[in-house]
């Protein structure tokens, strides 16, 4: 059969809603979380239901009496525990922006009727090949006990060798810091087959990607810890864009119909006629593919996130907006050789293939329009002279002879260039450099303190922005192990 994403997409929702399985359809919620400050993004279907896992949701609410559902959630993963940003355009089957087809049962059916749903729609509906799937479940830890449940339900379908026992930080499931969360089991596909691929699951190898996971929330996490929920629920999500990679008979979600009339698009933006084919990997040939990769999905990301309200700005999410444009800004233009405003140009091009599923997006289209030439115009003009210094400074005998930019150059581009941290370090690694970040920090800080003693002087806030965008900075940071002592107001 035939597979295009649309396809995928609705013989998803039209199977978890026919009986007897009879979901309910639940719309998506926007890409950015309503109500809840412990997200910056929404990163799994399941979010919006939080409240109904937790039992905190009053009995007012529409959702009160919701015992199934399903959907298919846009969702992006570029910020808090959730980050995928450094992998995207790298790697084939991590995107920012994605779509997560979800199923749910609070506290209604339990793992039988979930593992047993999940196999009858891979391989009969979708009609995958049995021998190519393996199955993950909780191994137990001193915390969680092993979820022998789901491997013995697993049994009833897979031979031993492919039931395989995976440790917390691959199938523990937690939304967030704190929130919902529980014991999962998954589904992950073998793209080539033929062989015992066992050994490469969860090893991070484009081969045998993760296609469906499964939490069995049980847990809620606070501030004091796990504490058992005192109902249990299932909550499943599995990548759009990874299945119909599959079914396609592909290997890279981008070579989907999911991308393809971005690419096309990108291909007839580029002046000097970078053509994309496909390779992964770091080697000086690959870029432009990573590139295309990158421009594609950050493409996407911005219409989503901008047709849901989200602004680019210095702090919070609009930070993290504002760094994926500045990102595929600069892979467009500096190494696919595309021309002033090309991002923007790329914006009809989703909200054409998008709206049918997603109406927002043409609704919202003249402001997705106008907001990213803005903010595409406004960094051109720095992306330019950016390039310039940086190449200025790779030349330079400390460059070479360190193989690091120094902190005073990787700040001087981000505070007068506006090159987020994130970008800088990414050209550092194209050009076989790194980023002094300690130095970089050291950076920071004096500037902060100047913004505070400033503002104390001025006893107004001037420096609230600069401040803002330093935590953001500064969680990028702590992420990669360097850390300021916070020398608080
Ligand atoms: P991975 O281990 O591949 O990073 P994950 O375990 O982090 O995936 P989950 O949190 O389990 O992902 O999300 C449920 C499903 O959503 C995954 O099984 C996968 O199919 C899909 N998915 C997760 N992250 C991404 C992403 N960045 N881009 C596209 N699809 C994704
Ligand atoms: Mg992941
Ligand atoms: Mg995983
Ligand atoms: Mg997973």
């Amino acid at each position: 059969a035939d597979w295009p994403l649309s396809k995928v997409r609705s013989t998803f929702l039209s199977y978890f809603t026919s009986p007897p399985r009879s979901h309910t359809p639940h719309p998506s919620s926007p890409v950015a979380p309503l109500n809840d400050p412990t997200l910056l993004f929404t990163n799994a279907g399941m979010n919006q239901f939080k409240s109904l896992f937790t039992g905190t949701l009053p009995p007012s609410s529409p959702l009160f009496s919701l015992s199934r559902a399903a959907n298919s959630q846009k969702c992006i993963r570029a910020g808090g525990k959730h980050n995928d940003l450094d992998d995207v355009g790298r790697d084939t089957y991590h995107h920012t922006f994605f779509e997560m087809l979800g199923s749910w049962s609070f506290g209604d059916y339990g793992p039988g009727e979930a593992v047993g749903w999940a196999w009858e729609l891979l391989v009969e509906v979708y009609g995958l090949r049995p021998e190519r799937l393996y199955a993950t479940y909780f191994e137990g830890d001193e915390d969680v006990p092993a979820d022998t449940v789901s491997r013995d339900l697993w049994l009833k379908y897979l031979p031993a060798d492919r039931v395989l026992p995976c440790s917390r930080a691959d199938n523990f499931w937690e939304m967030g810091e704190t929130g919902p969360c529980g014991p999962s089991t998954e589904l992950h596909y073998d793209l080539v087959g033929g062989r015992d691929a066992s050994p490469l699951v969860n090893k991070d190898d484009a081969s045998v990607i993760e296609i469906w996971n499964i939490v069995f929330i049980s847990y809620n996490r606070d501030a004091a810890g796990l504490r058992p929920l005192p109902k249990a629920h299932v909550d499943t999500g599995m990548g759009l864009e990874r299945l119909a990679a599959v079914l396609q008979g592909k290997s890279s979600n981008y070579d989907t119909d999911a991308f393809a009339p971005l690419f096309a698009a990108i291909a007839s933006e580029s002046a000097t006629g970078a053509a994309y084919r496909g390779r992964v990997g770091e080697a000086d040939g690959d870029r432009v593919d990573t590139a295309y990769r990158a421009v594609a999905d950050h493409a996407r990301a911005l219409a989503f996130a901008l047709a849901d309200g989200v602004v680019p700005s210095n702090e919070g999410r609009g930070y993290v907006l504002r760094r994926i444009l500045r990102r595929g800004v600069r892979y467009g233009r500096q190494t696919l050789g595309c021309g002033e405003g090309f991002f923007g140009r790329l914006m009809p091009t989703v909200v054409e293939q998008y709206s049918d599923a997603y109406p927002e997006l043409r609704k919202n289209q003249a402001n997705i329009l106008s907001i990213v030439e803005e903010e595409e115009q406004a960094f051109s003009s720095m992306l330019v002279k950016g390039i310039k210094f940086f190449e200025t400074v790779v030349a330079k005998p400390e460059t070479v002879a360190s193989r690091q930019i120094s902190g005073a150059d990787s700040f001087f581009m981000y505070d007068s260039m506006g090159f987020p941290i994130d970008l800088t370090t990414q050209m550092a690694e194209e050009a076989d450099l790194t980023v002094d970040l300690p130095a970089f920090q050291s950076c920071m800080d004096i500037q902060k303190t100047r913004s505070r003693e400033e503002r104390k002087a001025k006893r107004s806030a001037p420096g609230e922005v600069a401040l803002e965008l330093i935590a953001e900075q500064t969680s990028y940071l702590a992420d990669r192990g360097v850390h300021i002592t916070d020398d608080s107001p």
